[in-house]
């Protein structure tokens, strides 16, 4: 990790459930270090809603990450993304194209799943936050890997022209970015990554569908706001969604 060794705590351990569930019931005191929980196995992985992440030890990259923010850190909605971009950013490092972002939380290459990223965040009575952000990465799925997905899985030996980077390469460059990105949000809130996101949005300008616990909505993707909400055009004009538990597909 060279220089950012002093920043982090890194524990990598063969197999638990979940690494956001593990990270969160152990909940580390503040040492000033951000802890990191890299398992091989998950045998519960998490989604978003109760939905699965399925993983294989060899051919995947699963950890979660403890970021404190400080009380009176701007909007917390804006972490999924932020998260997002700076997976988007390690990616586009290694040599990936065609990297996109799908709001709020999945990365994409040409339109088919790599990444995907759950954050889970616990207030303080201070009103500082623990945000515990998950990331699940396909390097190199099996032979014969079944995910259920819509939209197409996609892993890292098919985004690259060369062999991947080791897990712990890999993981160095996304604590770097991710670093980089959580100290600017920090002080500047999302406001400060919202044109580089914008830049990578899969859906910028198309139709889409919002659905969740409300009746779904239609409309055409604006981008997003200062906070990281989705812009909606729809007829009855212009809507903010919340990420929440709301998931967005194309039309
Ligand atoms: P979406 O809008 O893509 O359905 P989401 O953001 O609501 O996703 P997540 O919580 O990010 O969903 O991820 C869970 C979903 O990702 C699962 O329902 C499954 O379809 C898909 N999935 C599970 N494992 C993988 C994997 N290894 N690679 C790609 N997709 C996966």
């Amino acid at each position: 990790l060279g220089p950012l060794a002093s920043r982090f705590a890194i524990a990598w351990i063969d197999s638990c459930a979940s690494t956001n569930s593990s990270l969160m019931e152990r909940m580390p005191g503040d040492d000033g270090r951000a802890h990191v929980l890299v398992a091989d196995r998950q045998t519960a992985g998490r989604g978003r809603r109760g939905r699965q992440w399925q993983s294989w030890p060899e051919g995947s990259l699963t950890f979660s990450l403890l970021w404190r923010f400080a009380a009176g850190t701007p909007a917390p909605a804006g972490l999924s993304l932020a998260a997002g971009l700076a997976v988007a950013r390690t990616l586009e490092r290694i040599g990936v194209s065609g990297v996109q972002l799908k709001w709020p939380n999945d990365v994409l290459v040409n339109g088919e799943k790599l990444v995907g990223i759950l954050v889970e965040l616990q207030p303080a009575r201070d009103r500082s936050l623990a945000a515990v952000i998950g990331i699940g990465i396909n390097i190199s799925l099996p032979p014969g890997a079944h995910v259920e997905h819509h939209a197409g899985v996609t892993d890292l030996a098919r985004a690259l022209e060369s062999p991947p980077p080791s897990r712990p390469a890999l993981l160095a460059h996304l604590l770097a970015e991710l670093q980089q990105l959580f100290d600017l949000y920090a002080v500047a809130g999302f406001t400060a990554l919202k044109s580089a996101w914008e830049q990578r949005n899969a859906f910028a300008e198309l139709p889409v569908r919002i659905s969740g616990e409300h009746a779904a909505v239609d409309g055409i993707c604006r981008g997003v706001d200062d906070d990281g909400a989705l812009l909606l055009d729809t007829a009855d004009g212009i809507q903010r969604i919340l990420a929440g538990d709301v998931s967005l597909r194309p039309l």
